[in-house]
């Protein structure tokens, strides 16, 4: 027995699946020097009971690519590390009730394919042929994963934490952390065998992360976003006529998902296993009547079947022979949920050196993937995909115990629900209103949530459909397409207004601030009274954030950028800014509000004392509606615009007044399609660190020869000489009743050559844009293309390299 390490480079909590992939890609990555503590045996928590389902199939680009990575590390484990593993991958068959989920299975199909998975569309006799005991008579079809499969939890961990030791990582089980202290930059992880000095801590806690993220508070952290769910599967006895079936066809059946009715089924050994994701789910440990144990290592809830009734019935009536065998066993345990469903790796927000893995719902199939990303953002401080949608900062300070109970039952009984691009989900809403919310709900607005703040996605007349149901749809047309016409059509005729909370805002302030910023951002910066777009790279030169630069004075700043980067963008620039600079946010005390189009020149004339002959890109203090207000010359929509900027308090009155002026109230869906019009990119979209500076088209705003170095130069300096593999392009698509979506497969004669990162009709143009990164070869305009939307290849033609929508921006500067 080795001795207990006073010191270590990083300590892992928790010895779940994740927390191994975490200690095993360490160790991979060459940093030995790490010790996981796990406070019972492994696997104690959510991983010992887990029914073990590995797919891959996801409508997220980043976590298909996490849980493909999981596959392909799995099938190679136990060969690897020398360890014995059951892992089977039989396929999985997805079915289709309706053509809505056909068009969701061609969008992972191509997503897929371009990540070099062949997933296959079933018709019902081909599902029959993989599954006799299928009844499908009400079927549209199924979706074939070859890669799916189950792998034994335990197992899984057991070879991770044995390919760790191997490699000299240490593993303390029974040993618990009961707390962390931070001393001369580093932590002190606390134990009942001492403490343990170390550079990084990971939070790798399963349902327990919560209580562990609380020792970080003292730290600058903040309560963890987070609740934990019952979910049970049942097993069956063995029935004989699937032990002569697969006696005879060689193999086990195939995974079954009937994502309409919310289930899985599955088979094991020669019995079946389901497990549902009821509606009438049920959450736990959240309220004090109902206290989360101290420990809870290798416990059940109590079966509850009679919740899982329906779905039983349900399972019965698809597959008959479920009904011939009795329930041999139930397994009822906690799941932890974060508010969107989605797991937390990466940075620990507001907390040096700290980092989580954390809240997963499906740890094993997402365990292997998750290790590798954590490790990379240890060993690296970057990782290789964009992993935004994992990214513990996409939460900032309003995911309230409520907020967490209600989201994580929503997003449970809708487990396999489809995410249409129409559709607000209701659960948790009007977390944060602006200013103007009640007079946005009289004008008719449609609300969408934006890091918790609501905001119009576009504006209903009487009579419009607003219903849920109707909103679930990939297709353009819903009553809100005439309404996004109407909307676009007054900002380039006349004016619109749009009105934006949540912008965050960063005020910076000191000596040293403009040496500051030029070797913060990749490009220039605006001369005093002007403003501009900067960049932030990675060491990659790949795109880290995009901020609006406003100059006050030679060093005096504000930094503006996207409601949900608040949290990502105020870190990255905390942890550059030098201690003798002031920073200052104002996210929440200002609203912002978008005034643009044709006659916004005269709307604004009748209600401010502003000087409006003052150029494009420019802004001023003055005067609005009798309120204090700050003017930038800029609209992201692509016409004659300013940006009203107010304290909260005045805002009704100048949202008023510009509506008494004259101005139609717009929305989110409107301002989407004006900007793709202009080729403006959208952050975390079209701008991610999936791609490079140069590969976005963004070279004008990186400045090769300014004396400051700045993040990313060497790598886009290698870059410029070699040439970029990938360009930013927009496409003309010849579209059906869709737009391309996030990640639409580009085609060129029969060859994978890019992908979309945003898609929408373009009303002033009058035709389907998309914005995308495509093969550099194929990046001259005019160059003919195919998009494949849902399933279906359309013709699409790469633009010339300008606006498609005003390419002289005469418009802007008018
Ligand atoms: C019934 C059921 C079926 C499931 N089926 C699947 C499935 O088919 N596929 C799938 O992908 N997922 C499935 N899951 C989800 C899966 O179990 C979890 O996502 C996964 O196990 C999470 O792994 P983890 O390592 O993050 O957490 P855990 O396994 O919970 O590990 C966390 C560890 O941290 C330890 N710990 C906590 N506090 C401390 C401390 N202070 N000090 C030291 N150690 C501490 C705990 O003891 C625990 O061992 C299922 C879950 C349930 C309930």
């Amino acid at each position: 027995m080795s001795e207990f390490p006073s010191t270590a480079r990083v300590v892992i909590i928790g010895g779940g699946a994740v927390g191994a992939s975490c200690l095993y890609h360490l160790a991979k990555a060459g940093w030995r020097d790490c010790v996981l503590l796990e406070k019972n045996e492994l696997t104690a928590g959510s991983t010992w009971h887990a029914a073990g389902n590995v797919p891959t199939f996801s409508t997220s680009w980043s976590v298909m690519n996490m849980q493909r990575y999981s596959t392909e590390l799995y099938r190679g484990l136990g060969k690897a590390v020398d360890y014995p593993m059951n892992y089977h991958v039989t396929g999985s068959i997805r079915l289709a009730h309706s053509d809505a989920r056909m068009q969701e299975f061609q969008r992972a199909k191509g997503m897929g394919k371009s990540q070099g998975m062949e997933l296959e569309i079933l018709g019902l006799d081909e599902i029959k042929a993989r599954y006799p005991f299928l009844e499908t008579h009400d079927l549209k079809g199924a979706l074939y994963d070859p890669n799916d499969g189950d792998i034994d939890p335990a197992q899984l961990t057991q070879a991770l934490a044995k390919g760790a030791r191997d490699l000299g990582a240490q593993i303390l089980r029974f040993t618990p952390a009961t707390g962390v202290a931070r001393e001369n930059n580093e932590w002190i992880v606390k134990t009942e065998k001492g403490d343990i000095r170390c550079e990084y801590v990971v939070n790798a806690a399963g349902y327990y992360a919560q209580r562990v993220g609380e020792w970080f508070k003292p730290y600058g952290g903040r309560t963890l976003p987070m609740m934990v769910m019952s979910h049970q599967y049942m097993l069956t006895d063995e029935i004989p006529e699937l032990e002569a079936w697969s006696a005879e066809s060689g193999h086990k059946l195939p995974l079954l998902r009937d994502v309409d009715s919310s289930y899985y089924l599955r088979q094991e050994k020669h019995g079946l296993n389901l497990g549902p994701y009821e509606r009438n789910c049920k959450a736990h440990w959240v309220n004090p009547e109902d206290p989360m144990p101290e420990d809870f290592s290798f416990q059940l809830y109590p079966d509850d079947l009679e919740r899982l009734e329906w779905y039983v019935e349900d399972a019965m009536a698809r597959v008959p022979l479920l009904g011939s065998a009795g329930v041999s066993k139930v397994i009822n345990g906690p799941i932890p949920y974060a508010p969107d469903g989605m797991p937390l790796i990466g940075p620990m927000p507001g907390v040096p050196n700290a980092f989580e893995a954390c809240v997963f719902t499906f740890g094993i199939a997402q365990g292997g993937g998750a290790g590798k990303v954590l490790a990379e953002w240890l060993t690296e401080g970057q990782t290789e995909w964009d992993m935004w949608s994992c990214d513990p900062r996409r939460y900032t300070d309003y995911t309230d115990p409520d907020y967490c109970v209600q989201k994580g039952m929503e997003v449970y009984g809708h487990e396999y629900g489809m995410h249409f691009p129409w559709h607000e989900w209701p659960a948790g809403r009007d977390k944060k209103l602006s200013p103007n919310h009640q007079k946005i709900l009289e004008l008719g607005g449609v609300m969408g949530a934006y890091n918790g703040w609501e905001r119009a996605n576009w504006f209903a007349k009487p009579g419009d459909d607003t219903s849920e149901e109707t909103s679930k749809t990939w297709n353009r047309a819903g009553p809100w397409e005439a309404r996004i016409r109407e909307e676009c059509e007054a900002v380039r005729d006349h004016c619109g207004v749009l009105d934006l909370p949540g912008f965050s805002r960063f005020w910076i302030q000191g000596t040293g601030a403009d040496a500051w910023l030029r070797g913060f951002c990749t490009g220039a910066i605006p001369k005093i009274g002007r403003m501009n777009l900067i960049y932030v790279a990675d060491r990659r030169g790949r795109i880290l954030t995009e901020l609006s630069c406003i100059r006050l004075d030679v060093d005096n700043f504000v930094l503006i950028t996207a409601a949900t980067a608040q949290w990502h963008d105020g870190e990255l620039i905390k942890n550059s800014l030098p201690a003798e600079i002031s920073l200052r946010e104002t996210t929440t005390e200002r609203d912002t509000l978008i005034v643009t189009g044709p006659k916004s020149r005269d709307i604004l004339s009748m209600i401010s004392d502003a000087d409006l002959s003052r150029g494009w890109l420019t802004h001023q203090w003055a005067n609005v509606a009798g309120e204090k207000a700050f003017l930038i010359r800029v609209s992201f929509a692509g016409e004659l615009g300013w940006e009203i900027h107010a304290e909260n308090d005045a805002m009704p009155e100048i949202y008023a007044a510009v509506l008494e002026a004259g101005a139609k109230p717009f929305g989110m869906y409107a301002l989407n399609s004006l900007r793709i019009e202009k080729g403006y990119r959208a952050w975390k979209g079209d701008l991610s660190t999936d791609y490079s500076m140069l590969e976005g088209g963004l070279e004008r705003f990186v400045k090769f020869d300014k004396p400051e170095a700045f993040t990313g130069i060497a790598a886009l300096l290698s870059e410029k000489q070699q040439g970029s593999k990938k360009r930013f392009v927009t496409l003309r698509v010849d579209a059906g009743a869709c737009d391309a979506p996030y990640m639409s497969t580009l085609w060129h004669n029969g060859e994978i050559v890019g992908e979309t990162t945003s898609g929408a009709w373009g009303y002033r143009v009058n035709a389907s844009l998309a914005l995308g990164m495509l093969r550099s070869d194929l990046s001259a305009a005019g160059t003919e293309v195919e998009v494949e939307i849902y399933g279906e290849r359309r013709r699409a033609i790469v633009q010339t390299d300008e606006p498609s929508w005003d390419p002289q921006n005469e418009r802007l500067r008018a």
